[in-house]
């Protein structure tokens, strides 16, 4: 990863303190996605760890992990697969439950989404506690995926996510 491609597009990461709620630091990455530029970019360092792996799909988390795993996926010429929040999948749907910082949500994903043995990288913009990622990487393997890699734009270090996701390789460009 080139230091200097790093440094720019960490200038289209923008700070927005408490939000959704007090006390979280959200990093808005639309300014990224607006500078054809940087968005060129991030999608470039998806594709550099993509290289040289077995993969038959991207799964990507909603909603922000839809916007860099399906450009990287038509870049590779593969299926995109979109693990959604409950409700929002038509066809029939396998979840998995996971803690947020308080409660549970659940994602899902279609039944017939993955062919069991297909070698799946998951894409999200930002690993943070790690549950998110945690779940999409139960249900991938619920449905047969075999999870080659987790790849992230950001990563909040000081959460400890990857501790959650230990038996992937897990992949970040911008730490915090
Ligand atoms: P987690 O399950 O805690 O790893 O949270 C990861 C998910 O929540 C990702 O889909 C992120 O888009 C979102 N997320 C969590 N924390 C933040 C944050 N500080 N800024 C932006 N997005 C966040």
């Amino acid at each position: 990863m080139n230091p200097d491609a790093l440094e720019k597009l960490r200038t289209g990461v923008r700070d927005v303190p408490d939000f959704p709620k007090k006390g979280i630091i959200f990093k808005d990455i639309t300014p990224i996605l607006k500078d054809g530029g940087l968005f060129r970019a991030s999608i470039d360092l998806f594709l550099e760890q993509c290289q040289g792996k077995k993969i038959d799909k991207i799964v990507g988390i909603d909603a922000r992990g839809f916007l860099f795993g399906s450009a990287v996926a038509y870049e590779l010429g593969i299926g995109f697969i979109p693990l959604r929040k409950k409700g929002r999948l038509p066809y029939k749907t396998e979840s998995a439950k996971y803690s947020l910082e308080y409660g549970e949500a659940e994602m899902e994903l279609h039944v017939d989404a993955i062919v069991p043995g297909e070698q799946i990288v998951l894409i999200d913009d930002l690993l943070a506690t790690g549950g998110t990622s945690a779940s999409a990487a139960t249900l991938i393997k619920k449905v047969g995926g075999e999870l080659v890699a987790a790849i992230f734009l950001i990563e909040l270090e000081f959460l400890r996510g990857r501790e959650k996701l230990k038996s992937t390789d897990i992949i970040s460009f911008l730490k915090y």
